[in-house]
């Protein structure tokens, strides 16, 4: 039985609480003989700035150095909405992400054929949507300098940000996305704004040229940022894998994830590179959503964006493909039975606690592997 570390960081408000659900999975999982997860926790967030007053310590991001894989719950809430800004609890993920060289950030959209109601879109355009929006997350116009607001000689102000990427940042995200399509049905949408933006030309030059080297068998199609806006709500599974910069990739998939209904289903990793001499691929998966403080403590929360951010570990850290489709098959079979927490619950059906949602992903576990 293989063994794994894992580094937990449940964060704030529901962040806990989803955490646990999590675990019971993990647990399950040793006991069933697939997998032992060895699990460490530390405080990440407002909990870590009440304890040391920073977002995240440096002896908390060494130990997510050290594990095979970091689960996060989520951050954030009031308490702590007068903290130094950078301290601010969100600073712990953009810090992880900085210090673990996590640069390829992967959010599914993924629709239950048993939710497909709870979208804003027509059941038939979004049944079954099955897309991966691969963003790349640690460079572009967040990160770029200069970055400022300056005041000019008439008193008005100028801000600018700065859009960068270089050949190699490029480079590193298609291959990310290409092999992600290998994996999935083959075809990879590149989104940029190769008509007004330099950056686009380079972004689109670059993607192509690793695909003609690398990936000719991968189907590969640029489209315009905004196109590919346009076409998530008109027609989504047109889709496969569509890979974007930092600024177009946020905005793609939170449009993506609204397709599939509440942010209380979607999970997330986000990747490094893989060490040519170990192998080893720094990770961390964490929900979508924030840390809910209007429901924190009242066990109303949906557990399954963290448990699918588990599942997205057990696939890409973990080469555990069968088991991640077990678990991906268990949430659509207890979805399907009609087990909802408040948030994605429909007329006629009464909402379960977020533990009595963890039971029966555990329980569907079971059955489905006996
Ligand atoms: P949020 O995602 O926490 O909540 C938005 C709405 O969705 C709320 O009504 C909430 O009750 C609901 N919701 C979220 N997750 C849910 C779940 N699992 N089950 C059921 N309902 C769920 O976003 P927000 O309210 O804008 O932010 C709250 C705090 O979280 C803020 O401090 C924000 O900065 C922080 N935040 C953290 C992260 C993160 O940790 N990655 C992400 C987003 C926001």
């Amino acid at each position: 039985m293989n063994h794994y570390k894992l580094l937990l960081l449940p964060g704030d408000g529901i962040g806990p609480e989803v955490m646990r659900e999590a675990e019971k999975v993990l647990t399950w999982l040793g006991q069933a003989g697939i997998a032992s997860f060895e699990t460490e926790f530390d405080l990440a967030g407002g909990a870590a700035y009440d304890a040391h007053q920073v977002a995240v310590t440096d002896a908390t991001i060494a130990r997510a150095r050290a594990a095979d894989a970091v689960l996060f719950g989520s951050v954030g809430g009031p308490k702590w909405d007068h903290v130094p800004y950078q301290h601010r609890p969100e600073a712990a993920i953009l810090n992880l992400r900085k210090e673990l060289g996590l640069f390829a950030n992967l959010r599914p959209a993924l629709c239950y054929a048993a939710l497909a109601e709870a979208s804003s879109l027509k059941r038939e355009i979004v049944e079954g949507l099955d897309i991966m929006i691969v963003r790349e997350s640690t460079g572009g116009v967040y990160f770029g300098h200069p970055k400022e607001i300056v005041t000019l000689e008439d008193g008005s102000q100028r801000a600018v940000d700065t859009q960068i990427y270089t050949t190699g940042e490029i480079e590193r995200i298609a291959r990310v996305a290409f092999m992600l399509a290998k994996k999935r049905r083959n075809k990879v949408s590149s989104a940029e704004k190769n008509n007004v933006m330099k950056s686009g030309v380079l972004w689109k030059r670059v993607v192509a040229g690793v695909h003609a080297a690398e990936f000719a068998d991968v189907g590969l199609e640029h489209i315009l940022a905004d196109n590919c806006a346009m076409q998530l709500v008109r027609n989504p599974k047109q889709f496969d894998v569509i890979v974007a910069d930092n600024l177009f990739g946020d905005i793609l998939s939170d449009a993506a994830a609204m397709l599939t209904g509440s942010l209380g289903m979607l999970p997330s990793a986000t990747l490094g590179e893989k060490d040519p001499a170990t192998g080893k691929m720094n990770a961390l998966y964490e929900p979508v959503h924030g840390s809910a403080p209007d429901i924190a403590g009242t066990g109303q929360a949906n557990p399954l964006a963290m448990i699918g951010s588990l599942g997205m570990a057990l696939r890409y850290s973990f080469d555990m493909l069968d088991t991640a489709d077990l678990l991906d098959r268990a949430i659509a079979n207890v979805l399907a039975a009609g087990v909802r927490t408040r948030d994605i619950v429909s007329p006629g059906i009464s909402p379960v606690s977020t533990a009595a949602m963890g039971d029966a992903v555990v329980n569907e576990l079971k059955a489905l592997s006996k």
